[in-house]
């Protein structure tokens, strides 16, 4: 049966576009609420464009902690955390320290596992449905290792979890690696392969959503800002926004690393930090790679997109600081030329650092679901490195739970309340 409710979605990045395709399939009136104008950019526009079931560890892992620490000190480490004073983030890296254990991991990983796989099968089917667009293609993944030590680690963690959890990984020495015929040369020791993982080109794809959203009835409120909420008791009556306050008969909360923000005046506690990234997109490079690559050690993602390539990485703990540290940029150059020795520093000439904000909670694991405080208000947040893999599958997710109907995947460890 169709449903007929009203639903406002507040933020039109890629997982807001996804829910709101879910919704409207399902029936529902909806709304994306998003304060940049059409076009705008957004977290998924620059990212590394992997839909990848084979990310099952989160990043709060066992020594993720140390290496944190250590690297706190150092703007050009791949993970920096710059220290502050700041009580979110100082609970943030307490519920970030207690989930970077094994028995969380363990229990962390078939979650992502299965939402990673629901999330690509709903991927596969709106590539048809948007007409390939997005240049969406199964053509897997590969972490590059630079060292013995690095492959034999990857090896006996990430490839040996995966291939547990039924995500096959296979460990490559360099010329097996190079057999696959990548299309650049590579100075590494070998890699891990994973079959199963996809990319596309992420702002092919919102372009083509956004039409589709249209064709299907769903009405944009761009450049508006949501800055408050009226609520009648347990409800949310109103979104105060810089257009007046906008009625629905649910809302759903996709703001991204700014989600949390959005909510404070409700008294909900949903602990997350905007992980910023960067990239670097070469609009004619000078070899066609054939399948994405991680470079293992420097944490430097590459990917053909199209005719182009890119090159992004970094994660920055720092707060919403608009502003670009060419340290950090220095990095995913210097760890490109690390492993890819026809590359040279004149083929990033000119080339503007883009960078985004990835909705970082502390365990690695989105919140999707309702809280319990509000019976009409639904997460679909902090998806982190995974915000364009989870995106549709999170989407289909909340319209489940709003069209009241048993969720595709167990929502549990997923609740928005769990740290409250
Ligand atoms: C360098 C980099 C590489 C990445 N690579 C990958 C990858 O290969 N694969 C993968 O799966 N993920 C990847 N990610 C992560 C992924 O891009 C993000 O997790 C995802 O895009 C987050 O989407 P979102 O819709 O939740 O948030 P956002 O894109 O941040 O969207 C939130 C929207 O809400 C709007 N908004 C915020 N506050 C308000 C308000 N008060 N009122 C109205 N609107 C508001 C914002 O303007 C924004 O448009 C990468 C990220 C980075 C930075």
């Amino acid at each position: 049966m169709k449903n007929s409710k009203s639903v406002i979605v507040c933020g039109g990045g890629i997982v807001g576009l996804c829910t709101a395709y879910y919704l409207a399939r399902e029936g529902c009136t909806v709304t994306i609420v998003e304060r940049h104008a059409e076009g705008h950019d957004h977290c998924a526009i620059g990212s590394s464009g992997y839909v990848s079931p084979s990310h099952v560890i989160p990043l709060a892992a066992p020594g993720m902690v140390w290496k944190g620490l250590k690297w706190m000190l150092n703007s050009r480490s791949p993970f920096y955390i710059q220290p502050r004073l700041d009580t979110e983030l100082m609970r943030w890296g307490w519920h970030f320290w207690r989930a970077s254990t094994h028995r969380r991991v363990a229990r962390a990983a078939p979650i992502l596992r299965d939402l990673c796989l629901h999330s690509q099968g709903l991927f596969e089917e709106l590539n048809d449905v948007t007409g390939d667009k997005s240049e969406y293609r199964r053509d897997g993944l590969l972490n590059l290792c630079r060292t013995q030590q690095g492959l034999d680690d990857e090896a006996n963690g990430l490839a040996r979890i995966a291939n547990e959890l039924g995500v096959e990984a296979r460990v490559l020495d360099a010329t097996q690696t190079a057999a696959l015929g990548l299309g650049v040369k590579l100075d590494i020791a070998g890699s891990v392969y994973f079959p199963i993982d996809a990319h596309l080109t992420p702002a092919r794809f919102t372009t083509a959503l956004t039409a589709l959203l249209k064709e299907m009835g769903v009405r944009f409120q761009w450049s508006t800002t949501i800055y408050g909420w009226r609520n009648v008791g347990r409800r949310i009556a109103a979104a105060q926004t810089t257009a007046g306050d906008l009625i629905a008969d649910e809302f759903v909360l996709s703001g991204g690393s700014w989600s949390s923000g959005m909510i404070a005046g409700l008294g909900l506690r949903m602990p997350m930090q905007a992980g910023k990234g960067y990239s670097l997109t070469l609009p004619n490079p000078r070899f066609r790679i054939t399948k994405p690559f991680i470079l293992k050690e420097r944490r430097v993602a590459v990917t053909p997109m199209g005719d182009t390539l890119r090159f992004g990485g970094t994660m920055e703990i720092a707060g919403h600081q608009d502003r670009v540290r060419p340290e950090r940029v220095e990095q995913i150059i210097a760890g490109a030329l690390a492993y890819l020795p026809e590359l040279t520093p004149a083929d990033f000439a000119g080339v503007k650092p883009w960078f985004g904000y990835r909705p970082v909670s502390p365990d690695g694991l989105p919140y999707v679901g309702r809280f319990a405080r509000y019976a009409n208000l639904t997460a679909a947040c902090g998806h982190a490195m995974l915000g364009v893999t989870l995106a549709p599958g999170a989407g289909r997710l909340v319209a489940e739970v709003i069209c009241e109907r048993k969720p595709s995947v167990d929502l549990t460890l997923l609740n928005p309340d769990r740290y409250s």
